[in-house]
């Protein structure tokens, strides 16, 4: 991302160029009440990576503000996301430190005549704020006196008052085009302990006051944003100078990341966790850092992905399938190439020798001759995927095995089917077939050619494996289920586990390591596996069905 130029950077530059700033200084605020999604990497891209371009720093600031929901569950594990993707903060800070110097603030505005305090419910307030064509209605209370507004806001301030009583409104324009700047409120009454400041306070800032003053004491020159914000820059600016603060910050938005078929919404998350849809934050379907971490999604992955998205200021919308081309990109080189058959059928080679292992070196990965080798087992028994059979060729194109036809097993030896057992319903159980000992592999055979390669794990050495394949928690939207509740719209196949194998090297596979299955796609070891029973999810298909 900091390599391409783009509207933040050429705005970074000049400012430097002018003198404006000296250094840069960011931040990402996250608000601790849930786990971050991919959208939040293109926040904490575009914040960490620009200053960091410039030789600046960036601030991990939690946007503690509203005492309710927010957890250090989550404190910590934004933290350790962040850290997973790659990226140090200068300082981890809350807004909640700074609720003394906004109360302050707060006092400055009222001695100024530009803040006052409101008895009005808050629905009075939001029906006299007037609409995008009308403006709003003074309130009765916005012409009380600076004396009075001070000995109320320190009467809020020390509890004498009801949660909702009174408000702290800013005086500015109960007519102006911008509705954000019709006499906003800047404190409001919560009779709720702060996971930071415990019973200290029980009058909060909203975000409106509190996220410039914020910005300003920490320094921050280009506060980023998502562009829903746009419309609050006038009154960001306005606290910033009204307040008198010593430091001048300003918001810069961007667009908003989206990505086709996912919901990026920490209620939607927590929703589909509540009803059981979902095992938690770190369920592999869900788009959290958590989740794709868990179902093995890479961190260059990831950012690959979304600095090929750009920034600009229109919101966009990606095709999840890129991601799938990105983590491909990834692993391709770096992963290993084993053996897996997902929905194995067992063949029998009837004239190998009973009890008879023999072993072939192949490379673990074709591409990338440093990975080095392995050898897999081959046997008088084998497993291949029930896919690479059918019992009579449809046409000269499949290219796999059928009955009275020759494949070769890759890395071993050509083979023949001559049998096809099937059980009382018709179902294919069981293959019986030949080898030809000449046709080993890396022999140099070259009588005839095979209808196809097709992989295979040796029988007695397999290890069992569990193999969880995801597809996306909600069906597509279409007209005629576009207004269901999600409930109705749930995917039946969003999670489907079945058992099959792998080849013994994988014995020991570490939780979160990755590789490629041949033929198949891109696993990860998911973290309910253990030597007594592996379970690997699948990452994407390796058919990618994105182009660019
Ligand atoms: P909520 O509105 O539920 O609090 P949020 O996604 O806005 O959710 P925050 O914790 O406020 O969560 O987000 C932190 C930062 O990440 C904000 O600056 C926000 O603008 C940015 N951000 C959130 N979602 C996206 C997204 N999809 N694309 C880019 N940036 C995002
Ligand atoms: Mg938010």
């Amino acid at each position: 991302m900091a390599e391409t130029s783009n509207f933040i950077k050429t705005i970074m530059e000049n400012d430097l160029k002018a003198g404006r700033v000296s250094k840069i200084v960011t931040r990402f605020p996250p608000e601790p009440n849930a786990y971050l999604h991919i959208g939040h990497v293109r926040a904490i891209m575009t914040d960490f990576d620009l200053a960091d371009f410039y030789g600046g720093t960036t601030n991990l600031r939690f946007d503690d503000t509203n005492p309710t929901k927010e957890g250090e569950e989550f404190v910590q594990g934004i933290q350790d996301d962040i850290a997973w993707l790659g990226y140090k903060p200068e300082h981890v800070c809350f807004g909640s430190d700074y609720f003394d110097e906004t109360y302050k603030r707060c006092i400055l505005l009222i001695k100024k005549g530009l803040a006052y305090v409101d008895d009005q419910s808050a629905e009075e307030i939001s029906a006299t704020r007037g609409t995008l064509t009308e403006g709003g209605k003074d309130s009765p209370w916005r012409n009380r006196t600076i004396e009075e507004n001070l000995d109320l806001f320190t009467r809020m301030k020390n509890g004498e008052f009801k949660d909702g009583e009174k408000v702290l409104r800013a005086k500015i324009d109960m007519k102006s085009p911008n509705i954000n700047m019709r006499d906003p409120v800047l404190y409001r009454i919560l009779h709720v302990s702060h996971q930071h400041t415990k019973d200290k306070w029980c009058i909060y800032p909203m975000y409106d006051i509190a996220h410039p003053l914020q910005d300003s004491i920490e320094g921050v020159t280009h506060s980023l944003c998502t562009i829903e914000f746009e419309n609050h820059r006038p009154l960001y600016d306005w606290c910033i100078r009204e307040c008198e603060m010593p430091h001048v910050s300003h918001q810069i938005e961007f667009g908003k990341l989206s990505i086709t078929h996912v919901i990026m919404s920490k209620r939607y998350f927590k929703l589909m966790i509540e009803k059981g849809v979902a095992s938690g934050f770190d369920d592999p379907r869900l788009p959290t850092l958590r989740g794709l971490r868990r179902r093995g999604y890479t961190p260059e992955a990831l950012k690959t992905f979304v600095a090929d998205t750009g920034l600009s200021r229109i919101n966009s919308e990606t095709p999840y399938e890129k991601l799938d081309y990105f983590l491909m990109e990834d692993l391709k080189l770096k992963t290993n190439r084993y053996n897996a058959v997902i929905h194995p059928l067992k063949v029998v080679i009837t004239n190998y020798p009973e009890g008879q292992i023999e072993y072939m070196d192949v490379p673990n990965n074709v591409e990338n001759e440093t990975l080095g080798s392995h050898k897999i087992p081959f046997g008088r028994e084998v497993y291949i995927e029930k896919a690479d059979f059918i019992e009579t060729m449809p046409n000269r194109k499949w290219k796999r095995l059928a009955k009275d036809v020759e494949v070769r097993l890759m890395h071993a030896y050509f083979i023949k089917c001559n049998e096809v057992i099937k059980d009382k319903n018709g179902e294919i159980i069981e293959l019986r077939c030949t080898y030809d000992p000449a046709t080993k592999s890396g022999s140099g055979f070259e009588g005839r050619k095979p209808n196809g390669n097709i992989h295979f794990v040796e029988a007695s050495t397999a290890i069992s494996a569990e193999f969880r394949l995801f597809g996306p928690l909600l069906q597509d939207e279409t007209p005629e289920n576009k207004d269901l509740p999600f409930e109705e719209k749930l995917n039946p196949n969003s999670l489907i586990k079945v058992m099959g194998y792998v080849e013994p090297t994988l014995k020991d596979a570490p939780i979160e390591s990755k590789y490629q299955f041949v033929r198949n796609g891109y696993y990860c070891v998911d973290t309910d596996s253990s030597p007594a029973k592996l379970v690997f999810n699948r990452i994407c298909e390796l058919k990618s069905s994105f182009k660019f």
